[in-house]
């Protein structure tokens, strides 16, 4: 299974390459929003789950060969998971810097940031983008569903900690759920907790892709408006729209193969899986056709959320 992928078209990196360091969803939070679904493998211990040399070895085999950096803005530790619990993330990171005078980008939820040792190897990304959706304890667990060794207080002071001696950019994401954190009290709460941490940019964001759970929708657009306004002292950029942009096929020797590594990790608009399977030459009725066999082997299925088509993986539990 390839544990590098793309590059993606990514809101907040551009063109991002990323690598996978964690199994299918292997998280110690279970966000109501995640589109990767429920999670399946709840723990907080760190550990290899992959042999470190392999996905070095990956990652190595897309930086190296000519050309192929232009075409990238980051390369992003990101995972079907969360990828602070690889325990060789600081090493596979220094090992990337090695390789390519590319930026390198880690996207976490930010919980284990209370650890020193996960703290010292996250100094070395270029970019941390730690999640922060709640300002209460009471929401935070609501939301994120975290496994039991986390507390709220602990996890938010470690942003604060690696806030201090952090040299990189720290942008942190804020993610709306309706009734949930988008009341005037909730946000001013959320307000609160990101003034200390003290963050380079804030990104608003909203579930764009189907979530875990059914009823996890973007907040009505007065509560978006409300909470620019409350946020508006803090740097904060909107991504509450859709990306746009292509995603890289390089690598893959057929359709299939791109569609399920990709949406495993990303669930895809339709249109964007028909995008995907031109740049294979398929076209038409075989479009639908290598769909519906991949739909008819279980391996994915079709969802409408929004109003919008999307197409993810059948292994993704959701409610
Ligand atoms: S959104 Fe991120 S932190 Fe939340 S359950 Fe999914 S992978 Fe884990």
């Amino acid at each position: 299974m390839r544990r590098v992928y793309g590059p993606v078209p990514s809101r907040r990196l551009g063109r991002s390459l990323g690598v996978n360091p964690i199994p299918f969803k292997t998280c110690n939070y279970s966000c109501v929003y995640c589109q990767l679904g429920r999670t399946t493998h709840m723990t907080n211990e760190r550990r290899d789950f992959f042999p470190p040399e392999e996905l070095l070895n990956e990652i190595r085999g897309v930086l190296e060969p000519a050309g192929s950096k232009q075409e990238l803005d980051f390369v992003t530790f990101v995972g079907e998971g969360e990828p602070t619990l690889c325990k060789s993330l600081g090493w596979l990171i220094s090992k990337t810097k090695e390789l390519a005078d590319i930026p390198v980008a880690v996207d976490t939820n930010g919980s284990l940031l209370y650890q020193a040792e996960v703290r010292n190897e996250l100094a070395q990304a270029d970019v941390v983008m730690p999640s922060l959706d709640a300002g209460t304890a009471a929401t935070f667990m609501k939301i994120n569903r975290p496994h039991r060794g986390i507390a709220f207080d602990t996890m938010v002071e470690g942003m604060e900690q690696f806030r201090r001696a952090y040299k990189g950019e720290l942008w942190v994401e804020v993610m709306l759920v309706k009734g949930l954190n988008d009341s005037e009290d909730e946000l001013l709460a959320l307000k609160r907790r990101l003034e200390r941490i003290e963050p380079d940019r804030i990104y608003l964001n909203v579930p764009i892709r189907p979530p875990a759970e059914p009823w996890a929708v973007p907040p009505d657009q007065e509560a978006i408006v409300l909470a620019q306004a409350i946020l508006s002292d803090l740097n904060v950029v909107d991504i509450t729209a859709e990306e746009l942009g292509a995603f890289s096929i390089a690598g893959f020797h057929n359709p299939e193969e791109a569609i399920l590594a990709i949406i495993r990790r990303h669930p895809m608009r339709e249109e964007q899986v028909i995008e995907t399977l031109q740049h294979f030459a398929v076209a038409g009725e075989a479009v639908q056709e290598s769909l519906q066999q991949l739909a008819k082997s279980g391996q994915i299925k079709k969802v409408t959320y929004r109003e919008k088509v999307f197409w993810l993986s059948e292994e993704a539990r959701r409610g």
